[in-house]
């Protein structure tokens, strides 16, 4: 049975939708960006940090996404879910007991661009988003200690063979604004191993919008990180994975807006405790199967293919 492009459709109509309702969601916590003006301000030593006062006074954790990336964050029916869905819901628990109130997570879903300026402007108290510690992001943002490691990989037609940047000269490349994987592609591109070739780099909101469009033969390939590479291969007709990496490897971490040493340390001891109970590995289990799961009718053999549970394991516990 064919997987449907028309039901990745869908999704993609649901995650417009919920972009809607997450700018709603996030005018109710604009008080955070009042706030975070202050930094500055923060904080004797029973002081809260801008941000923890703003979660405290409004019992709400606004955690700022961008859900086309499986299994990390992906729309199931009208809700958000995924690894970084369950790992902030873990955060929040944690806050309610650091802050004495009841913490409750919100997702607001918006485009992976926008994630690093929403955070520093106070639109959400922490991005949980697939988001790779970069020396540029450092400079704008405050990252939590890493909690996954990745690297790029291809997708690419069946009947492809494309393993190594070398095997992308002249192809048409598809990435994620302002991700790791478009910057990859984009600098080799412009002074690298492509520059010349005739590679071409298109740059697309969502990397289901840019699977689909490698899936209609609009592309030959899209670069993207390792597992929601696999999720989305998995996910449409006619597509695989390049056997290796293309990149060096990438450390996942939750951002915050600078000045909130509070926050953080709230959340690293979250994460650390996530990893002594094997709970980061126990959601990416999970969400890869339901990831897949989620795809079109009759497809779930190919659910098996994907790098889910072993290989997670290890990273997340390194
Ligand atoms: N890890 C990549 C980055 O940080 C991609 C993240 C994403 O697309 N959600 O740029």
């Amino acid at each position: 049975m064919k997987k449907s492009i028309a039901v990745l459709t869908a999704a993609l109509l649901s995650v417009a939708m919920i972009s809607g309702c997450g700018s709603e969601e996030e005018s109710s916590s604009s008080s955070a960006a009042s706030a975070e003006g202050s930094s500055s301000a923060a904080s004797t030593a029973e002081e809260l940090g801008p941000v923890m006062e703003d979660i405290k006074s409004t019992g709400t954790l606004v955690m700022l996404t961008n859900a086309t990336f499986p299994p990390f964050e992906y729309t199931s029916g009208t809700e958000v879910a995924g690894v970084d869905v369950d790992i902030a819901g873990e955060i929040a628990k944690d806050l309610s007991e650091v802050l004495g109130v009841e913490v409750t997570l919100q997702v607001s879903d918006g485009d992976f661009d926008s994630i690093v300026p929403s955070l520093e402007s106070g639109k959400g108290h922490v991005a949980l988003a697939g988001m790779t510690v970069t020396e540029e992001r450092q400079q704008q943002v405050d990252f939590s200690e890493p909690y996954i490691s990745s690297s790029q990989y291809i997708i690419q037609p069946e009947g492809s063979n494309l393993q190594t940047m070398a095997d992308l000269a002249g192809k048409r490349i598809g990435a994620q604004l302002g991700t790791t994987g478009d910057i990859l592609i984009s600098d080799e591109i412009a002074s690298g191993s492509l520059a010349g070739t005739g590679a071409t780099i298109s740059q697309y909101k969502s990397a289901l919008e840019a699977g689909m469009d490698l899936a209609n033969g609009r592309l030959d390939a899209v670069v993207i990180d390792q597992y929601p590479a696999a999720a989305i291969a998995s996910q449409m007709e006619g597509l695989k994975v390049s056997d290796a990496s293309i990149s060096d490897s990438e450390s996942y971490a939750v951002a915050v807006a600078k000045g909130n040493e509070d926050l953080l340390e709230a959340i690293n001891a979250t994460i650390d405790r996530l990893n002594e109970e094997g709970k980061i590995s126990e959601f990416m289990t999970n969400h890869s199967t339901t990831a897949a799961e989620e795809a079109p009718a009759g497809e779930s053999d190919t659910a098996e293919e994907a790098p889910a549970g072993e290989s997670a394991v290890e990273e997340a516990a390194a």
